[in-house]
């Protein structure tokens, strides 16, 4: 039978219903949204913590490139068992935190279909995320101009030691 018996007046209510129709009694279990909210609790933290290692690797030339170079690197099978062994957890690869980053929101947006107070965290993850992106464009730029600098000074100082080569 598709009912469940209110715990406060014993009436039978159709399962689907939330409360009782007969004393307003909440028919929810207790356990059930408890379990649910520390699942939730849990799926905010992760999101939090993923988007956190994102921000981490983005500000610098060396760990952004790092973690690009686990990508390229654990694509080869040797060599990926050699380096995360070597470097343990530790090393992040940017591939793994972005997919991980990704799936947390998507996660939570959908859970937050029925609730503001998530729906606004949701909004503030996304605001971090979109800020880390920025971030990354930037350090992208320095190290192109680093580069670029780099090729330059190099140039010029093969030019200088040709002309006082042509001086002798
Ligand atoms: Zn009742």
């Amino acid at each position: 039978m598709n009912v469940s018996e209110c715990d406060s007046c014993g009436a039978e209510n159709e399962l689907l219903v939330s409360s009782c129709a007969y004393c307003g009694n909440s028919l929810i279990d207790d356990a059930y949204v408890e379990k649910e909210s520390d699942e939730l609790e849990e799926l905010v933290q992760q999101c939090s913590s993923w988007i956190g290692k994102y921000e981490g690797i983005v500000s610098s030339i060396g760990s952004l490139n790092n973690a690009k170079q686990m990508d390229s690197v654990s694509a080869t099978p040797i060599f990926g068992a050699m380096i995360s062994s070597s470097f343990g957890s530790k090393a992040m690869s940017y591939s793994e935190i972005l997919s991980k980053v990704h799936h947390y929101l998507d996660l939570l947006e959908i859970k937050s279909s029925n609730s503001s107070v998530l729906r606004e965290k949701v909004a503030q993850f996304k605001k971090r995320y979109d800020r880390a992106q920025l971030k990354e464009k930037e350090t992208h730029k320095k190290k192109v101009r680093l580069i670029v600098g780099l090729v330059l000074a190099t140039i010029l100082f093969i030019a200088f030691c040709l002309f006082m080569a042509s001086l002798e």
